[in-house]
């Protein structure tokens, strides 16, 4: 059985490492045609702790890619203890194709046609399957700056969301030697670079910034039930049944509230190996797999709505609470919640 895999990020590249275990050695396709200095999409590099059980799967040590860990970490000036830390993912995709003999070009149509499978692992490009049944994408930009301390003072870890007039947030994690990922993501932001600027402007007087680069990218936050189909099976020219197959954010296996992919989509690269080659049960277990995707997903839409202009419900906020607890960042409950209202602020000033 012939196997393609279009796409080497964090889920093709995973994948293939998993299927060679099983005895398939798949063809990987990536042009790597990203508009990025570091050579991969734009991502914040942060991912729990817990990925070490996804890399020992594949024979990888977490501590050959572990840059800093990201505890405490600020959560709107809460300060939370967290299990989250930054990696070089360049450096991780690299071994990863390493192992898998990458192809450096993209799989066009014409060339997709050789293979019996073809698993669609081509992030928000979603290349080869048909659209998304309900998609949702939140624009984003990242700068990688250093952040010279002025007084001594190290520039920290943390998430706002309070800074952002629209529905989104905004990230400051540290990628070394003082060099920082900050970055925003929202829906309904239009000047996404001024509130940058502003951050800066605030932070002007502890820390002096330089600018190393600057990427606008888009991260799926349709949630895999909304993500739907994830296969479809097709005749080939000469007669032959093939299927296509998605997997990672091409499926929506991103946590709507965080843009949070890296670790869901190790997790659904092994699903489909361990389901591997059964389109059904692979559709089903990411569902299940991924129902809280789903519920998030429905906050945002409410949000979105006319009703949701009057904030955030009890669910909704229960739901950002258990978001955070998800990967292990343990906020205080009660404050939590109270501070989960300030989400409102978002409608006063629709557009920026
Ligand atoms: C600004 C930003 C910050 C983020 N920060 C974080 C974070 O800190 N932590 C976190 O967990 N998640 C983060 N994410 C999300 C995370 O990066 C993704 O969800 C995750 O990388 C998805 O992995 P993937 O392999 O499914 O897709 P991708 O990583 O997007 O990989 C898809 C690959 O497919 C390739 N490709 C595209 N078309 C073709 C084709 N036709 N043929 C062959 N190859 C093709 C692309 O070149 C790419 O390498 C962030 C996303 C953005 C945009």
């Amino acid at each position: 059985m012939n196997v393609a895999i279009a796409g080497a990020g964090i889920a093709g590249g995973y994948l293939a490492g998993l299927l060679e275990q099983r005895g398939i050695s798949p063809d990987v396709y990536d042009g790597r045609d990203h508009a990025t200095r570091c050579t991969c999409r734009s991502c914040g590099w942060g991912v729990p702790m817990a990925i070490t059980t996804y890399l020992a799967d594949v024979g990888l040590d977490l501590n050959d890619y572990l840059i800093e860990p990201m505890s405490p970490m600020d959560f709107d000036g809460l300060a939370a203890k967290t299990p989250l830390c930054t990696i070089d993912k360049p450096r991780l995709l690299r071994d990863f194709a390493g192992a898998s003999g990458l192809k450096r070009q993209n799989l066009r149509p014409e060339t997709a046609e050789d293979y019996d499978i073809v698993v669609d692992a081509t992030g928000i490009r979603r290349a080869l399957l048909p659209p998304c049944r309900s998609d949702l994408t939140l624009p984003t930009l990242q700068h990688r700056v250093t952040a010279e301390s002025i007084g001594g003072e190290r520039l920290g870890a943390g998430v706002s969301g309070n800074r952002i007039p629209g529905l989104g947030y905004l990230w400051i994690f540290p990628v070394g030697n003082d060099q920082y990922h900050i970055g925003i993501g929202g829906l309904n932001l239009i000047r996404q670079d001024r509130l940058l600027e502003q951050l800066y402007r605030d932070f002007s007087g502890r820390f002096s910034f330089t600018l190393h680069c600057s990427c606008h990218d888009t991260i799926r936050v349709a949630s895999p039930h909304y993500s739907t189909p994830f296969f479809v099976r097709k005749t080939r020219m000469d007669g032959t049944p093939q299927l296509i197959i998605g997997v990672g954010e091409s499926i929506g296996t991103v946590s709507p509230f965080t843009g949070e992919g890296i670790v869901h989509s190790l997790e659904c690269a092994r699903i489909l190996a361990d389901t591997w080659p059964n389109p059904e049960d692979y559709t089903r277990t990411v569902l299940v797999r991924f129902a809280w995707m789903k519920k998030e997903r429905k906050t945002l839409d409410y949000l979105l709505s006319p009703e949701g202009r009057s904030g955030p419900r009890l669910q909704d906020r229960w739901r950002f609470f258990r978001s955070s607890r998800r990967p292990g960042i343990r906020l205080p409950m009660l404050e939590a919640f109270s501070r989960m209202g300030s989400l409102s602020r978002w409608l006063e000033t629709p557009e920026i």
